[in-house]
C-alpha cells in the first residue's frame, strides 16, 4: 500500500497571513528567536514570551484556511494509501481544515505545566505565573517546543518515515532540525521525495522532484494529479 508522509512550514500558512520565519517584517523580525522561542528566553523574560504567543494565538485565531491546507485535507480523505501529515506549524490550520496531524512544535492552543507536564488548552491570552490545573505550580507556559527542547512524537514520526513510499516537505525551510533531516531518512527506506516551496531551500538537492511556487497553487495541483 502507499504511504505518504508530508511534512509542513510556515510556507503553507503564508497565504493565510500568517508570517513565516524569516519573513521581512513579521511578527517573528521584530524579535529575537533567543528572546522569544528558548527557554532561556522564557526565564529571562516571561511577559514578552507570553505577549508574543498571546499576539500569535490571537493572530491565528482569525486566520482563514487557504486552498493548501483544504486540497491537504481532501488527500487525506480521498487517497486510497495512507497520508500521515507532520507540520512544524503550531496555527492549528490543518485542523481547521479537517486534516489529522502530528504537531512536532506543540500548538499555540495548547498550555503545559513545566512543574508537571499537564496539558491543556490555552485560554486566548496566558499570562506568567499562570497556575496549572492539575498540581497548582504557578508554571503555565505555552505547548510549544521551543530551540533547544526535543520535538514531540520523534518515534511515531521515525516509523512513518521508515514505511512511507513518498515523501513531501512543503513550505518549509529546511534550517531547523531534524524536521531538516527526515528527507534524507525517508530516502535511505527507498522512498520517491517532492518538495514544494517558492524557491530552492537548504536541503534541495535531497529531493528528486521541485515543484515551485505558492503552496496554494502548487499543493492543489499535487493534490488533483494524484487523485486523478
Ligand atoms: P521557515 O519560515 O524557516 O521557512 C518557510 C519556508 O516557506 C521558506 O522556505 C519559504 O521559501 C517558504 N514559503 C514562503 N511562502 C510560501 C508559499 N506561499 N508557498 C510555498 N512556500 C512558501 O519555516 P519552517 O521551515 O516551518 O521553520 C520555522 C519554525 O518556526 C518552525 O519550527 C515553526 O514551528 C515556527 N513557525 C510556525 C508558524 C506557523 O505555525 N504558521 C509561523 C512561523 C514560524
Ligand atoms: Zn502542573
Amino acid at each position: 500500500m502507499e504511504k505518504i508522509v508530508i511534512l509542513t512550514g510556515a510556507g503553507l500558512s503564508a497565504e493565510s497571513g500568517l508570517g513565516t520565519f524569516r519573513d521581512e517584517g513579521g511578527l517573528w523580525a521584530q524579535h529575537r528567536i533567543e528572546d522569544v522561542a528558548t527557554p532561556e528566553g522564557f526565564q529571562r523574560n516571561p511577559r514578552l514570551v507570553m505577549d508574543f504567543y498571546n499576539a500569535r494565538r490571537e493572530q491565528a485565531a482569525q486566520a482563514q484556511l487557504n486552498a493548501a491546507h483544504k486540497a491537504l485535507a481532501r488527500l487525506q480523505k480521498e487517497f486510497p494509501g495512507e497520508v500521515i501529515i507532520v507540520t512544524q506549524n503550531v496555527d492549528g490550520l490543518h485542523e481547521k481544515a479537517g486534516s489529522a496531524v502530528i504537531h512536532m512544535h506543540g500548538a499555540l492552543d495548547g498550555a503545559l505545566c513545566a512543574a508537571c507536564d499537564h496539558r491543556w488548552q490555552a485560554p486566548l491570552r496566558m499570562a506568567p505565573g499562570d497556575a496549572c490545573p492539575k498540581c497548582n505550580a504557578p508554571a503555565a507556559r505555552p505547548d510549544i517546543v521551543w530551540f533547544g527542547e526535543i520535538p514531540y512524537h520523534m518515534e511515531e514520526i521515525a516509523a512513518h518515515l521508515a514505511g512511507c513510499t513518498l515523501f513531501v516537505a512543503i513550505g518549509t525551510s529546511g534550517q531547523v532540525y531534524p524536521a531538516a533531516g527526515f528527507v534524507q531518512e525517508a530516502l535511505m527506506h527507498g522512498a520517491q521525495t517532492v518538495e514544494i516551496n517558492l524557491n530552492a531551500t537548504d536541503v534541495s538537492g535531497a529531493f528528486q522532484t521541485h515543484l515551485i511556487g505558492p503552496a496554494s497553487q502548487e499543493v492543489t495541483r499535487w493534490v488533483e494529479n494524484l487523485l486523478n
